[in-house]
Parts: C-alpha cells; sequence; structure tokens
C-alpha cells in the first residue's frame, strides 16, 4: 500500500509551493487508500525554528490537510523529527564506515577550496578528489586521537548512471562521477539532509517520494545513500516549480507567497485547496471548482504536470470568490470581521447591534469582496467622511437638471419616515419618479452618487438603511443642495 509524507524545513514562512506538495501526497493517500506522514527535517539548526513548525502544522490543519501518522500525531516510526532520531543515524553512520561505505575526511576548508579552484580552472565540475578515502586506518584513529575536525563521506561509485523513472520527469539519469563522495555527517557530527532522508523514508516505509523539483538534483545523491544502506529505492515524483504570470520563478514580488498571507487576506482553505490542486495537476474535464472529496475521489499523479504551473491570483480569487457565496450571513461576518477592525470600522468588541450592522452590510457588498480583506475598500463608503464622486462622469450625474429637485424631495421623504429601512426606503423611488415627472435612471443615479460617489453597487435600499438617516441627509446637503 502507499506510504507518502511530507517533510518540511521547519526555516521560516510555510510557503503555498510547499502546501501544494503536502496536498499532493495527502490527495495521493486519500486516492489510494494510502498513509500520509507528516515528519520535520530540522536539521538545519542554524535556520529551524520550532515557531516555524508550529506555523507549518497549523496551516496544514487549517487547509484540512491532516496525516495519519507523524509529529504530534505519533506512529508506528517515530519520532518523527529529525533532531531526535540521531541516535537512529548514527547506527547507520557506523555501519557504513564499518563497511568501508563511508569514510573520515580531515580535510580543512583552505584545502578543500585550493582543490576546487584547480578544477574550475581546468574547466571541471567540482567534485571532492577522494583524497582522505586513502587514509590508512592507522593514520585515521591518529588524526581523531589529535582532535583533528573531521566531515564523514559517502564513497559514490565511479563511473557509473545514477538513474530513475520519475512519475512526472519519466527517465532521469545522472552522471556520478559529476557526485563526487559528498558529505554526510558535518563536523558538528550533524548529518545532512541528503542522508536523513534517505534513513527516514526507508525507516518510515514511504513507497512514492512527492516532492518539489528543487530536489531532483539530491536526487542522485539519495540513490548512492539508498544504494550503501542497501534499502529499496521509493518511487519519485517531483511536481514542477511555480512561476508568477512573467513566468518567473514564484517569489514576494508576486505578491503573498506564504499560506499565512492568504489566510490574513481572508480567503478561506477549501478556495486554496482547490487552487493548489490546479497548479500541477490537470483534471480530465475542464471542472475547475473541486471539494476536498472530489479531489481526494479524482487526483493522480499520472495527470499531473510536467511543465511548470503558473500561478494566477485572479484565477484565485475567482475560485475564493465561489466558495465566499457559499457562506451565510454569519460566516461571511467572521471572514470579514478583522478586516474592518483593522481599518477601524469595526470594534473590538462588537455589540449585538453593531454585529447585525455589520452583518447585513457585509452581505450587501459581498458581489464586490472576493476575499476577506477587500470589504474594506466596499465599506469604505459608510466610514468615509471626505468620499467625493470618484470621476468626472458621476460628478456629472449631480449637474443634470433634475438632479437638485430629485435630491431634495428625496431628502424630505427621507425626514419623513418614521423609521429608515429597506422596505420603507423602496417605494420612495417610484414616488419621486412619479412626483417629479422623471424616468427611473434620473431619481437612482444622483441619490446614488451624492451617497455613495460611485454610479454602482448594491440596491440603494439597502445602502441607505445601512447607511442611516442622519449620513444619508448630511450627504445629500453636502453634494450642491
Ligand atoms: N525538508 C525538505 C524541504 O523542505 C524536504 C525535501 C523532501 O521532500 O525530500 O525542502
Amino acid at each position: 500500500t502507499v506510504r507518502v509524507r511530507f517533510a518540511p524545513s521547519p526555516t521560516g514562512p510555510f510557503h503555498i509551493g510547499g502546501a501544494r506538495s503536502a496536498l499532493f501526497n495527502y490527495l495521493e493517500a486519500k486516492h489510494t487508500g494510502g498513509t500520509f506522514v507528516v515528519r520535520i527535517e530540522d536539521t538545519d539548526q542554524k535556520r529551524s525554528t520550532r515557531e516555524s513548525e508550529e506555523n507549518i502544522k497549523e496551516a496544514l490543519r487549517w487547509l484540512g490537510i491532516n496525516w495519519d501518522e507523524g509529529i504530534d500525531v505519533g506512529g508506528p516510526d517515530g519520532p518523527y523529527r529529525q533532531m531526535e532520531r540521531l541516535d537512529i543515524y548514527k547506527k547507520y553512520t557506523d555501519k557504513l564506515l564499518a563497511e568501508g561505505k563511508a569514510y573520515y575526511c580531515f580535510c580543512t576548508p583552505e584545502e578543500l577550496e585550493a582543490e576546487k579552484e584547480a578544477q574550475m580552472a581546468k574547466g571541471e565540475t567540482p567534485v571532492y578528489s577522494g583524497k582522505c578515502s586513502h587514509l590508512s586506518p592507522e593514520q585515521v584513529q591518529q588524526y581523531l586521537k589529535e582532535g583533528r575536525p573531521y566531515v564523514i563521506r559517502v564513497k559514490t561509485p565511479k563511473n557509473e548512471t545514477l538513474e530513475f523513472d520519475d512519475l512526472v520527469r519519466g527517465h532521469v539519469a545522472f552522471d556520478s562521477n559529476k557526485v563526487g563522495d559528498f558529505v554526510i555527517v558535518k563536523s558538528d557530527g550533524i548529518p545532512v539532509y541528503n542522508y536523513c532522508v534517505v534513513m527516514d523514508d526507508a525507516l518510515m516505509h514511504i513507497t512514492h517520494v512527492i516532492r518539489a523539483e528543487e530536489h531532483l538534483s539530491n536526487t542522485p545523491r539519495q540513490l548512492v545513500l539508498y544504494k550503501a544502506l542497501g534499502f529499496p529505492v521509493p518511487t519519485f515524483a517531483h511536481v514542477s516549480l511555480i512561476l508568477g504570470k512573467d513566468k518567473k520563478k514564484m517569489s514576494k514580488r508576486h505578491g503573498a507567497t506564504s499560506v499565512q498571507q492568504y489566510r490574513d487576506l481572508g480567503y478561506l482553505p477549501q478556495a486554496i485547496d482547490n487552487f493548489l490542486a490546479l497548479l500541477g495537476w490537470t483534471p480530465d474535464s475542464d471542472q475547475e471548482i473541486f471539494s476536498m472529496e472530489e479531489l481526494c475521489q479524482q487526483f493522480s499523479l499520472d495527470r499531473v504536470a510536467k511543465n511548470p504551473a503558473v500561478f494566477d491570483i485572479e484565477k484565485l480569487n475567482w475560485i475564493n470568490f465561489h466558495y465566499m457565496k457559499e457562506l451565510d450571513e454569519d460566516q461571511l461576518l467572521e471572514i470579514c470581521l478583522p478586516h474592518l477592525q483593522k481599518a477601524g470600522y469595526a470594534s473590538d468588541q462588537p455589540s449585538d447591534d453593531e454585529r447585525t450592522w455589520l452583518k447585513q452590510m457585509c452581505s450587501a457588498m459581498r458581489e464586490h469582496v472576493q476575499y476577506g480583506a477587500q470589504i474594506v475598500d466596499a465599506a469604505k463608503v459608510f466610514f468615509t467622511e471626505d468620499y467625493q464622486p470618484e470621476n468626472e462622469e458621476t460628478a456629472a450625474v449631480l449637474k443634470e437638471e433634475t438632479a437638485p429637485a430629485v435630491l431634495k424631495m428625496f431628502r424630505d421623504e427621507l425626514e419623513a419616515l418614521d423609521e429608515v429601512t429597506a422596505e420603507t426606503v423602496q417605494p420612495l423611488f417610484k414616488k419621486i419618479q412619479k412626483g417629479l415627472k422623471v424616468k427611473g435612471k434620473f431619481v437612482y443615479m444622483p441619490i446614488r452618487v451624492a451617497v455613495t460617489g460611485v454610479m454602482h453597487g448594491p440596491d440603494l435600499n439597502v445602502i441607505v438603511a445601512l447607511m442611516g438617516r442622519d449620513k444619508v441627509i448630511s450627504r445629500l446637503n453636502a453634494s450642491g443642495l
């Protein structure tokens, strides 16, 4: 049965590319009835933080990407944090050393640098010469006794082709001479990623390694290690890069790149999942909206494309808007409230009355809100005092001959109402049409522009009711009555 894993390095914000890798692994597990493992690769101690680990786990849970075994949930192959597995790694390192498959290397950084420069000068790929593999056991013992700093390197076979069939990229081959004897344990005694990943994937019985294309070039090193350790090689699937619309690698320049940023902007997890699934995976129909359940049913690695995926924010917005429409009034407010609070449009602890008003306002504005943060722009009309008609064309509406009379009559009618609600305001427009003998457009437009500054928006009676009598009247007055 299929066993897949997501193995993030907790070294910073959780990138959407990482979320996509996690999702693909999750979907593959769900689709096949397999097991999804989450492991933390924290051997880069300078850059790894617990905070980042928490952040990743929190984001995965938010996205509904739940794991069957691994960090926090446990399982038979733990621990699931690499820094807690050092004794396991040590056993394999001792074994490789005893079998002569790995060796101590005492070369100093200066020696290595000189070697590298000489090779580069000859136009060769810099590869470690293997010098220390020729040390006699006595010399090694002597150096160790002297306390010389060392790393441990694995012996890479010469003149071999390191090859595998990647589920996404097809046949991939590397020349072993370009790999050379590489470091598996650093001078501080901590094993490197390429080494730990092999031991962990093998000991956790991982059958399919689904990860980002950037790791493709690590795979030949990992193949060397599978062989040296005598472990079966899993099937690899290297998923293509995510590019911005300009076809350059997705980066901060393109906007938000971390899951947290999208969450903070008021995107919905089901929209992010839906969108990320389509970054590389092509369904066999033109369906674009997929629930997580549908993704689990339909996802398959053989429909994951080799060419880079382009991150199209408009498409994400469109998908998110689709899911926003499914929210009821309370859920919609939940998504919008933090943004309204940040803008100063809502109190930190809204009273029941304020909540009711906010709910109605968000619902009235929902056509203009693709994701939570957009509520601020939509809601601005209720809160800005120095609003103006947005442009000359809009301003011109107020200069029409009939405008002053329309605005005046509307003001008088509003003043006369017992209570201003969407229902009580609605009949006023017809009444003005009849009373002043003007077409509907000449009633709605000037009132809308006087009250909101723009020519489009939700139903005018709803806006007026939300804004309240006093504010509407002061805006009517301000528009030149
Ligand atoms: N820790 C690696 C990373 O976050 C994972 C590589 C892998 O999946 O093998 O990039």
